[in-house]
């Protein structure tokens, strides 16, 4: 059967699975991460019906978030990024683990126009040029870490660059892209960050700034089809190997207990009033939609709990 381009290009992406690589390169001067994140991406666009602004500013913030949570030691340890600029879209928000699955949301996923203008996404002024970017490393230990840095231009990589440099001290150069057809649909998501080491030598700086300039975009690249590695060959030449490869995945971990505790919050008497008047409640959670119901015994029982732990 005559398949067109289209549905071509669909299964080749349903067979590339959505993956993190790491890598040293000159010597451990450098320090690489590369990721694809086409379907994950698609996914999380899907849960939240975002228009095209909002597909690729998530999208880039995924990406960003998975290498950034590549850089943790222990499969547990977790990253949160939080854009909070002044654009339409409010918040992105994007937790991911070592571990390699994320979520993420944001907070108005219908800016824009709902088909895009190709040609015309401009992630700056979707996210905003004035705000910040927050930050969050939770490795277990007492005191989880923050940072928060100012937004460059909203674009995403800019702001992580910088953040980098300002809160880590360490120099570094992030490519993170959503690549879309016309009709608006995701073709292609992911990213790359270099970091220098101390000490790094400038011969190795100006050749990696050569390369990143004359290299195709690696979110051209993944539509074609490269495999990761080979991107990663062409952006470091020989000197480089790969010390892990990752695969991503999609995890939220919301549940009935949390969704209660976020109610019981409300107190018994707004409790009480909710079930008189609605009968019910439904909550989505805000990373993955996922509806949590409540009928008007689940919403008294609720109360009552909170009622008699304030009598004893
Ligand atoms: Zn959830």
């Amino acid at each position: 059967m005559h398949k067109n381009h289209k549905e071509q290009r669909a299964e080749k992406a349903v067979t590339n699975q959505d993956v993190l690589i790491k890598a040293l390169a000159y010597n451990g001067q450098v320090r690489a991460y590369m990721c694809q994140t086409t379907k994950l991406v698609r996914r999380l666009c899907r849960r939240h019906e975002t228009w095209p602004n909002a597909s690729v500013a998530l999208g880039r913030v995924l990406s960003a978030g998975v290498m950034m949570a590549g850089m943790l030691k222990e499969e547990q340890h977790q990253l949160a990024l939080e854009f909070r600029g002044d654009g339409p879209i409010g918040r992105i928000v994007v937790d991911a683990r070592a571990d390699g699955s994320v979520r993420g949301y944001v907070g108005e996923p219908q800016v824009g126009h709902p088909n895009g203008e190709p040609g015309t996404i401009d992630v700056g002024a979707t996210i905003g040029k004035e705000g910040f970017l927050h930050v969050l490393r939770d490795t277990g230990e007492d005191e989880a870490y923050r940072g928060t840095v100012p937004l460059i231009n909203g674009e995403v990589g800019s702001d992580i660059t910088y953040y980098f440099l300002q809160s880590e001290q360490t120099p570094s150069s992030v490519g993170v892209g959503v690549l879309l057809g016309e009709d608006g649909s995701i073709l292609s998501a992911g990213g790359f960050i270099l970091q220098l080491m101390p000490g790094a030598e400038e011969a190795v700086i100006d050749k990696l700034e050569a390369q990143i300039e004359r290299m195709d975009s690696v979110v051209k690249q993944i539509e074609a089809g490269v495999p990761l590695a080979t991107i990663m060959h062409a952006l470091l030449g020989e000197t480089y190997h790969i010390v892990e490869e990752r695969p991503l995945s999609f995890r939220c971990t919301c549940s009935l207990r949390r969704v209660e505790r976020a109610l019981l919050s409300l107190g018994a008497e707004e409790l009480r009033a909710i079930a008189d008047e609605q009968g019910q409640a439904e909550i989505a959670c805000d990373f993955c939609r996922e509806p949590y119901h409540f009928d008007r015994q689940a919403l008294q029982a609720l109360a009552s709990q909170l009622e008699e732990s304030f009598h004893s």
